[in-house]
């Protein structure tokens, strides 16, 4: 029997995992009576580009809460860097880097501080911090704010801030929760330039995003969540190709149907 996975079937769970980010199966998540992850699985090979996209409320920063760590979940499995992170997430969380939706920063320090304080966190030593938030800084074009508190930052710098501060341990694995959303054009061009370099480093990243355009020109995998649970995920050429479309936008929209306000005309002009 061949084990070749297919773009939509998830990989049988033997030693096709050592060379998987994330094998997730089963997952599910409730909040009271209802169920916001509903038996997902999810499988992301190492170095990979994961555009994980999907409406409005279907799960995706739940997914990435008990991906990592932060909530736990209530059945599955999770295996994230050959660590299952329901029993023994420390090891994963230090190769790991999370800029979530809402940031929570430290905002009575200066971007240069926190960076440099997110680098001590990780392990680094205080000269190493040092050397990284510096070059970092260079990276997200934020040298001349390098000594502003964080709590004069704008959005955009925040969440290059961010960002820098997620990466700066130089994890295997990125998690970017709808990184573009808000942001001015100068800190998109940034952040996109940032996913670049991270993605010809070699790391493993998981992106959500509404802007599809952006997703398409860096991903090489995909996944499509709804109601909690996958509907289709794979190399991007396979979905393409099973699913008979030729960019994200249109597969969104074979699988979950077109923008609401497409259909909507103004009656008054
Ligand atoms: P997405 O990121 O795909 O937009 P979310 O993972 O944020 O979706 O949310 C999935 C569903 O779970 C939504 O219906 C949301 O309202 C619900 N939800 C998320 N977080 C909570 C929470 N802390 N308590 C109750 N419901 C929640
Ligand atoms: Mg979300």
């Amino acid at each position: 029997m061949s084990t070749t996975p297919t773009a939509d079937a998830p990989v049988s769970i033997t030693d096709a995992n050592a060379s998987l980010a994330i094998h997730c199966r089963g997952l599910v998540k409730r909040f009271g009576k209802f169920t916001a992850v509903n038996g997902l699985d999810l499988d992301v090979p190492q170095g990979a580009f994961f555009a994980f996209i999907g409406p409005n409320g279907a799960g995706k920063s739940t997914t990435i809460a008990m991906l990592t760590g932060i909530y736990g979940a209530d059945a599955g499995r999770i295996d994230v860097l050959g660590h299952d992170m329901r029993r023994n997430p420390l090891p994963a969380k230090a190769r790991t880097g999370v800029v979530f939706e809402e940031l929570a920063l430290f905002e009575r320090l200066t971007g240069r501080q926190y960076l440099v304080f997110c680098g001590q966190m990780y392990g680094l030593t205080r000269d190493e911090s040092e050397t990284r938030a510096t070059e970092l800084l260079e990276l997200i074009e934020l040298t001349h704010k390098a000594d502003t508190l964080v709590c004069d930052y704008s959005k955009g710098m925040r969440r290059r801030l961010a960002i820098a501060a997620a990466v700066i341990h130089a994890p295997d694995l990125v998690f970017l929760d709808e990184p573009f959303e808000g942001i001015d054009i100068l800190a998109g061009a940034v952040i996109r330039e940032l996913l670049k370099e991270l993605k010809r480093a070699g790391t493993t990243l998981l992106l959500t995003t509404h802007v599809l355009e952006i997703a398409e020109k860096l991903a090489t995998h995909a996944g499509v969540i709804a109601q909690g649970k996958i509907i289709a995920q794979g190399p991007i050429g396979d979905l393409y190709a099973r699913h008979q479309v030729n960019s994200l936008d249109q597969l969104f929209e074979k699988l979950i149907g077109a923008p609401r306000a497409a259909g909507v005309r103004l009656s008054f002009h």
